[in-house]
């Protein structure tokens, strides 16, 4: 009988139901809001979570299959709760043609190592042989054209509304950097870094491409915020550090990409702990385990643990990421086991 189904047996069971096209489950994602017994069975509230009606068809057909067929209750009421008011005007997210997947790289603060990690995420994915495209839109501070080493490469106008992206160690790079000059300050305000990250997005030749990884730019303002919810963002990883404020912040973005309803694909813990290169020994400068604390309290993974290396400093500053520069250091190998996670947690 239904009514002596435990609720923690229909917790479980919402735990298999993944989310459509990734390996994570709906659980995990947030999309589940509230479970309860009602007279007959259970009411399952979830979010609306996409703006793809047939993705809320399937995650409720999923839902509803795996209640009654696999416990046998006898009746599950589905409700779906619309949270797009908190958003203000529905915008059109874009979608490009011919891209599989678009990734957020974000963090609730600078100076993290979020564009570090976009890029050595980007070429690992690249080393594992997937099509990959780069879109710096850390518009504050553009890095790719400097940790690419990119030097006064400029994209070429097609048709001077489209532009070819630059090319470098296989992964198609844009960046307002490459319109600028490296070293000139930027100064924008809000509907201009949307304007501009929009334009980038849609008028760049990318070609096909399994992955896009947008490095956002850091911190949990309104223009992030916009940002996230134009793009039609796949998922998103937050980078941090251990140490106890940058983990507020991270906590902030895991908050903000869940109020856009992107799913979170976890936390990547940068600078954690130093290896000492003479005598191995590990020593954690900033803290220890912040991210795997946050990512537990907030129910996502850990993806990786990144140390804090002087190697990975000076390859991103030498224009050639440690992922190029030294395949075998301990960094690339924890940034090659990031790409590895993120392909498993989003499935083709
Ligand atoms: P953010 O994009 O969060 O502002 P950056 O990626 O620009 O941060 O990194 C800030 C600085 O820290 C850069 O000089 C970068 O080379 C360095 N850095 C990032 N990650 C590491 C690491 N794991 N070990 C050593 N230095 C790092």
């Amino acid at each position: 009988m239904s009514r002596e189904i435990q609720i923690e047996a229909v917790h479980e069971a919402l735990g298999r139901v993944k989310y459509p096209g990734f390996a994570a489950d709906i659980l995990s994602l947030g999309i589940v809001e509230e479970v309860a017994p009602t007279s007959e069975g259970y009411a399952v509230t979830i979010r609306h979570a996409s703006e793809r009606e047939e993705v809320m068809r399937t995650i409720a057909a999923d839902i509803h299959r795996t209640l009654t067929h696999d416990l046998g209750i006898e009746k599950v009421e589905l409700r779906a709760h619309r949270v797009e008011a908190e958003l203000g005007e529905k915008t059109g997210r874009e979608r490009l043609e011919g891209v599989k997947h678009i990734v957020a790289v974000g963090s609730g603060k600078g100076g993290v190592g979020k564009s570090t990690v976009a890029a050595n995420l980007a070429l690992a994915l690249a080393e594992l042989g997937l099509s990959v495209g780069l879109l710096d839109a850390d518009i504050y501070g553009p890095s790719v054209p400097m940790m690419f080493g990119t030097g006064d490469a400029h994209p070429a106008s097609v048709d001077r509304q489209h532009f070819k992206p630059i090319e470098k160690y296989g992964v198609k790079l844009i960046s307002i950097g490459f319109f600028l000059g490296e070293r000139a300050p930027v100064i924008w305000r809000g509907p201009m870094v949307m304007g501009a990250v929009r334009q980038f997005l849609k008028d760049t030749l990318w070609g096909p491409l399994d992955f896009l990884i947008v490095d956002l730019p850091p911190g949990t303002g309104d223009a992030q915020l916009t940002l996230a919810q134009q793009v039609a963002l796949d998922g998103a990883v937050i980078v941090t550090t251990p140490q106890d404020v940058a983990v507020l912040d991270a906590t902030r973005a895991v908050k903000m990409f869940r109020q856009v309803h992107c799913p979170i694909l976890g936390v990547v813990e940068n600078m954690s702990g130093f290896i000492c290169p003479d005598c191995g020994e590990r020593d954690d400068l900033f803290g220890l385990g912040g991210g795997e604390r946050m990512a537990s309290e907030e129910g996502v993974p850990m993806l990786a643990r990144i140390p804090i290396q002087q190697e990975v400093r000076s390859a991103g500053d030498a224009g050639k990421p440690i992922v190029i520069a030294a395949p075998e250091h301990p960094a690339s190998r924890a940034y090659l086991e990031l790409a590895r996670a993120i392909v498993a947690r989003i499935s083709a």
